[in-house]
């Protein structure tokens, strides 16, 4: 019998749930990634801030699927897609499909200034995340070797721009993890000496969370040092820092938190797009004009039925594979389809250690209980039982004794030293 095809671009949230749904029927399955890895995104930040080593939060994707024997995996940038002869592009290669899930995700957006790409790295990848790590330890290290207290605070100033989720971690764990248990191993810089700035241009931080929330999660970044500045919308960043209204702050650090852009990919497949470059698809999440390609996750733009555009969070993608896979495991036609309906477990987000914020299902949390509900949802995602121990035994590692232990340098070439 010949199976039909489905091919699977991107292997995150979205794309693996549905492949492992899908690998259990007979299909011929193909999954392509530009990376080996599926990665946990909502860790990607420990690893950046050496709480975490990457392989704690990534998994081979081929490992994933090695029983399935009717699942290839690929390694590949998919360039394009022929909606006309039903072809996916990359490398070189075409590869036919009858059913074609796209989940390719986010990149960050910079609001038309790109060229603050190169001061202001982002965090999506595991490479994002080493590249960021890196560029702490060597400021640390460069600030440890500087006698000019001008010139070495330029090292120990970070500044975060975007005060949703993945800027309040990245802000609570630099304060926390840096200041508290890093550079107490140095002996000319001290905690007193960083600076952590967050900046959010809207009235306040974790914007989409009830205010009573992030009035808790401000409060408790500035009792870690960390300066919030709000309403103030960042005009210029270049080698030496960041131009915040009428304050200019040098920095060597400088994180983009602050806006997302759906893969590139998504305008080869020739269909409406919002501003932010996702796809806008039908309520049975494939596009108007194919009801056998599909777009699921960050790369969607999906309503719920009041209007608001669903979150790019980790269970939408997640639900929408689901929902997805059933679909073509069905094989029912366009019109017989139930439309997609996003489940709202609820959100949550880090402050430090043993604090978080998070509504989950209707009921706020903050403090000591919300941060155990949210160590105990991320390793129950993480993929792998190996996985889940690493991270549970790190954890307990760090919490009990303050010391992190992803201290590595371990890319020190030309381009990514210190220039003052
Ligand atoms: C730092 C950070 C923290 C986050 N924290 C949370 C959190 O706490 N809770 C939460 O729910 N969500 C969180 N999110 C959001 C969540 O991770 C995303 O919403 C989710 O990953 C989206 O899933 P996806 O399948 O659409 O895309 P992704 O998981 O991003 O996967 C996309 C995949 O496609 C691959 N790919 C992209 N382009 C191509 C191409 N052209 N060819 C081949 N492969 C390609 C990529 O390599 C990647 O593997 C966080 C995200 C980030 C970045």
């Amino acid at each position: 019998m010949n199976m039909k095809k489905v091919v699977i671009i991107g292997a995150g949230f979205g794309g693996l749930t549905a492949a492992k749904i899908l690998a259990k029927y007979d299909f011929d399955i193909t999954i392509i990634d530009k990376t080996n890895h599926h990665v946990f995104q909502p860790l990607l930040y420990q690893v950046a801030t050496t709480a975490l080593s990457p392989a704690d939060i990534a998994t081979p994707i081929r490992s994933v699927f090695s029983e399935n024997k009717n699942v290839k995996v690929l390694l590949g940038e998919v360039h394009s897609i022929n909606r006309e002869t039903r072809k996916v592009l990359f490398n070189g290669s075409k590869i036919d499909f009858d059913y074609l899930i796209v989940a390719t995700g986010s990149r960050h957006s910079y609001f038309g200034k790109n060229e603050w790409e190169k001061f202001a790295p982002g965090l999506k990848t595991m490479n994002d995340a080493l590249k960021i790590r890196e560029k702490i330890l060597l400021s640390l290290e460069a600030a440890e070797k500087e006698s000019d207290p001008v010139k070495r605070q330029k090292y120990l100033n970070f500044v975060i721009i975007g005060g949703g989720p993945t800027g309040v971690e990245l802000a609570g764990a630099i304060s926390e993890i840096v200041n508290k248990n890093v550079i107490p191993d140095f002996r000319n810089i001290t905690a007193s000496m960083t600076k952590v700035y967050l900046i959010e241009a809207m009235p306040k931080i974790l914007s989409s969370y009830p205010d009573k929330l992030s009035s808790y999660a401000a409060g408790e970044l500035k009792k870690l040092g960390v300066e919030v500045i709000l309403n103030e919308k960042v005009t210029e960043i270049n080698h030496h820092g960041v131009r915040v209204g009428d304050k200019f702050i040098e920095s060597n650090n400088i994180l983009w938190a602050a806006g997302n852009q759906a893969s590139p990919l998504i305008i080869s497949l020739n269909t409406e797009i919002d501003r932010g470059g996702r796809a806008v698809v039908k309520d049975d999440l494939s596009i108007k004009e194919d009801e056998n390609i599909f777009i699921i996750g960050d790369a969607a733009a999906v309503k719920n039925k009041s209007g608001e555009y669903l979150p790019a969070i980790a269970p939408v993608a997640m639900q929408q594979g689901r929902y997805v896979a059933k679909i073509i495991a069905k094989n029912s036609a366009g019109n017989s389809r139930i439309a997609f309906k996003y489940n709202d477990k609820g959100t949550m987000a880090t402050i430090g250690k043993a604090k978080a914020v998070g509504v989950v299902k209707g009921i706020k949390l903050s403090g000591l209980i919300a941060w155990l509900a949210w160590s105990f949802i991320h390793i129950a995602y993480l993929i792998g039982f190996r996985n889940r121990l690493r991270v549970m035994v790190e954890w307990m590692w760090y919490y009990i004794t303050n010391r992190p232990g992803i201290r590595l340098i371990v890319k020190y070439t030309e381009d990514q030293q210190i220039k003052s």
